[in-house]
């Protein structure tokens, strides 16, 4: 409790250029400034989100709690083209593989692990093999939580370019925490300090300037500063207190499937609670089978693979996609039943999603306002994707759209940048309940039709005041539809 009035500190806040209207929560940073301000102390509640509890939940069952164990972390590398996740990952097998095992890496399996110290003991890490956004989010939008910590990639040269927001976003929008490398540390041009001011501005504070990111300066190509990165993934991986039960049958995620000249079918599953035996006969999407063969991220064969650990899958019936749930079931009559059903209700949801059943437009928040009725968590915030032309768009239209009354409904911005609009854009917007605007940018036809598959909701714009306009109808519950 602050000894100071409300009005004081609204007046420091405004001095600051911060606006709050009255009823907003304020973010962390802001607490910390004016805690600063008025001397006292920061005392955080329970890091843990929302999101996470409901994650743990839905992996774990009550009978796992009292046989918990700490497992290895996931990591998926994010960031801009060209600004060194490849290096990165890279490095980190090719210096945290022993040799022997290194050899035996022909193929990746789309992810690999390596043992890092703390405390003198040596811990599994695991990394997803494919590196960037697009594959985080398509496997989200299918419902899949594989990745534990996302460290974005920014070049030290380059600075934040729209790639970056675009990982920030989905690791935001995930409730993934973030670890920054600030990459090229050894080029000419580097400078890692604007990139700093560069990320602080868009609301990631290093931890060194007492914010709560944190963010190593490495070069990849050098292998510089490596061991902080790993460290530091250790340490944020602690502090989300990783557990599963290895002493159950398994269930987990598909990353990778496809199909190989000798051995058929391969799917790559990372455990996300419970042991995966050969021998076990699992589900997996629409696919079934009986494991025959289970390979690590070396390409030898292993009897067994327990909680965060990829192994190579052979045996299944079909071709799983990356982002299906697997399990393990009692017989094979079991799996290919379940599996039936889950083909079905697949079919089922792709229709209810094209009869629009739950999908987010704006004539149907419209409705939802004027009807008083807000059904769904997200409603009465409406999440916004905003896609413009150039840079300088994207304060103008936010700006524009900040200032509309949002009694009814606040707007939240998942991500603004600059170009057309993506498929992953369209991910992103499908595992947020987002609606996508466009203002003067294209959409190409892949990403249309990828929209309307999973009814996401584009609009598109020319002039700002039509935006703005359909925007503040519909949070009146005044918009009429078009369709
Ligand atoms: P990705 O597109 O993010 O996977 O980027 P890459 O890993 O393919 O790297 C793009 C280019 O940047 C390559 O030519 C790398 O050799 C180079 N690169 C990556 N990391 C570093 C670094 O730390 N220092 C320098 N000088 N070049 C780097």
């Amino acid at each position: 409790n602050l000894a100071t009035s409300e009005g004081e500190i609204l007046g420091y806040l405004y001095s600051k250029g911060i606006k709050p209207d009255g009823v907003q929560t304020l973010d962390k940073n802001m607490v910390k400034m004016v805690c600063r301000e008025y001397e006292v102390e920061v005392i955080e509640a329970d890091p843990i989100k929302v999101e996470d509890m409901a994650k743990k939940k839905e992996i774990l069952d009550e009978e796992d709690f009292d046989k918990l164990q700490n497992r290895p972390p996931v990591i998926t590398i994010m960031g801009h083209v060209d600004h060194g996740k490849t290096t990165l990952l890279d490095f980190i097998r090719k210096s945290r593989v022993a040799a022997s095992e290194a050899g035996g890496i022909t193929q990746g399996i789309g992810a690999y692990q390596v043992l890092v110290p703390v405390d003198g003991k040596s811990q599994a890490c695991v990394f997803l093999d494919t590196p960037g956004h697009e594959a985080f989010g398509a496997m989200r939008a299918r419902g899949a939580r594989v990745t534990d910590i996302a460290v974005i990639v920014v070049a030290a040269d380059d600075g934040i370019r729209p790639q970056t927001n675009e990982a920030i976003a989905h690791a935001k929008a995930a409730g993934v925490p973030i670890i920054i490398a600030i990459n090229k540390i050894d080029k000419d041009g580097a400078n890692p300090e604007r990139v700093m001011q560069e990320l602080s501005s868009i609301g990631l504070m290093p931890e060194d300037w007492g914010g709560d990111i944190p963010m190593v300066q490495i070069s990849a190509l050098k292998g510089e500063n490596i061991d902080d990165v790993l460290e530091t993934i250790m340490l944020v991986a602690e502090l989300q207190e990783l557990k599963a039960n290895p002493d159950r049958d398994a269930k987990g995620t598909v990353i990778e499937a496809g199909l190989d000249k000798k051995k058929g079918v391969v799917a790559t599953f990372i455990m996300q609670n419970g042991t995966l035996r050969k021998g076990d006969v699992v589900v997996c999407g629409e696919a079934f089978g009986k494991v025959r063969a289970l390979f690590d991220y070396s390409g030898k064969q292993v009897n067994d693979a327990g909680p965060s650990i990829p192994v190579q899958v052979i045996g299944l019936s079909g071709v799983p996609l990356a982002g299906d749930e697997f399990e393990v079931v009692g017989s094979i009559d079991i799996a290919r039943e379940k599996a039936e059903l889950r083909a079905e209700l697949l079919r089922n949801e792709r229709i209810s999603v094209k009869a629009g059943d739950g999908k987010i437009t704006l004539s149907s928040l419209a409705s939802a306002v004027s009807s008083r009725k807000l059904p769904g968590l997200d409603l009465h915030q409406l999440n916004i994707i905003m896609k413009v032309d150039v840079q300088g768009s994207i304060e103008a239209v936010r700006q524009a759209l900040e200032v509309l009354p949002q009694d009814n409904v606040t707007l939240k911005f998942l991500l603004e940048a600059p170009g057309d609009v993506s498929s992953s854009d369209v991910d992103l917007a499908f595992a947020s309940k987002a609606i996508i605007f466009g203002f003067n940018v294209k959409v190409p036809s892949s990403v249309k039709s990828s929209a309307n598959n999973k009814g996401v909701e584009i609009r598109l714009y020319r002039v700002i005041y039509d935006l703005i306009d359909d925007v503040r109808n519909a949070m009146e519950g005044l918009l009429e539809p078009v369709e």
